[in-house]
């Protein structure tokens, strides 16, 4: 409340400017629904909380990853990156622990619009990649986008690099290091050559996890590791704001894995788990928070989390975040996968 009506009068000054940028909007028929949040406003950023039942309780399903069948807890979870608000139906199942998409919409590539961050221009980099393999190594990046991460290892030195993305409109090349198919994993040749296989992010936006882990593992050398980063499932932000929890991001991400449905395809494969290594960070909180309060992806700024959360709450969030990370209940991590052992030759038989 304001103090004095000085500041009132200020306050509401600003409201009415508020309100008349958002008229203009309407007028203009753009971001009136982006800004929606902001009608209360009143010359303030006040948030409405999303108050929709979002817990559809159990429901009949089958799990793409392991085949469970049953009625398994159910949740509606929201477009809210292109800030479309479409609601999708995820479930859990409780065999692998996969939280997963109830059905892929057939209009899937409407929500990869132009923008879309992998295809987005590269952010400074302001770290190195510490990457398991050695310069020379044959490494490819799966669902590559236009090559950010890729052009980013070049510059460090790598001179052997591929990836392969169905959704490019042609080849890229990047120099002489760098060559990109416009293509699926499936569809990429080089049986057992590969050192390094990455997906930065792009396994749970597979609509066959199983197939694809199998041509990684078709491609992969036999001393060769597969580098996954992905969102993982169960994690502290589900717990804390349910389907709102901001790295669902419907419906895009058709999985969301566990580890023990990692495991699962893993052992179909071929392959085995060497490790996995939690990365979550602060984002997976205050995120969430925002994306249940109504505000889309890319509204979600630092200055707009500072003017709802302290520093120290923020650095809370961090700790938090690590925390989790050590417990195995962040929302992120990397799962590094290698062939299960060789059968040994000369190995005695058992008696
Ligand atoms: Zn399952």
């Amino acid at each position: 409340m304001a103090d004095n009506i000085e500041e009132l009068r200020e306050e509401l000054k600003e409201a009415k400017e508020e309100i008349a940028r958002l008229k203009k909007d309407v007028e203009n028929n753009r971001n009136a629904v982006i800004h929606f949040y902001r009608v209360e406003a009143a010359g303030k950023v006040v948030l409405k909380k999303d108050e929709t039942e979002r817990k559809l309780g159990k429901r009949a399903h089958t799990c793409r990853v392991c085949g469970a069948k049953g009625d398994f807890e159910s949740y509606l979870s929201r477009e809210m990156m292109q800030n479309k608000r479409d609601e999708f139906e995820y479930f859990v199942c409780p065999e692998c622990g996969c939280l997963q998409i109830a059905e892929v919409p057939d209009n899937l590539g409407d929500y990869y619009g132009e923008g879309y961050y992998s295809f987005a221009l590269p952010a400074n980099p302001d770290k190195k990649y510490k990457s398991p393999a050695t310069n020379h190594d044959k490494i490819l990046d799966v669902g590559c986008g236009s090559g950010v991460w890729l052009s980013r290892l070049a510059d460090e030195g790598y001179d052997n690099l591929f990836g392969c993305d169905p959704f490019l409109s042609q080849e890229v090349r990047h120099g002489d290091r760098v060559y990109i198919k416009n293509c699926s994993i499936h569809d990429m040749e080089g049986e057992g050559t590969f050192n390094l296989i990455h997906f930065g992010d792009s396994f749970e936006h597979v609509t066959d996890p199983l197939e694809t882990m199998q041509s990684a593992a078709r491609l992969l050398k036999d001393d060769g590791i597969i580098e996954m980063t992905i969102p993982t499932f169960p994690n502290v932000a589900f717990e804390l704001f349910g389907p709102h929890w901001y790295q669902l991001d419907a419906p895009r991400h058709i999985f969301l894995h566990s580890r023990a449905s990692m495991e699962y395809l893993a052992d179909k494969c071929g392959l085995k788990v060497e490790k996995f290594v939690y990365d979550s960070n602060a984002a997976q909180m205050f995120r969430s928070f925002f994306y249940q309060h109504g505000v889309p992806f890319n509204d979600i700024t630092w200055e707009l989390a500072l003017r709802f959360f302290t520093q120290e709450q923020l650095d809370e969030f961090a700790k938090n975040s690590e925390e989790c990370n050590k417990n195995g209940f962040g929302d992120h991590m990397s799962v590094y996968l290698t062939k299960k052992e060789q059968p040994k030759i000369n190995e005695k038989p058992v008696k």
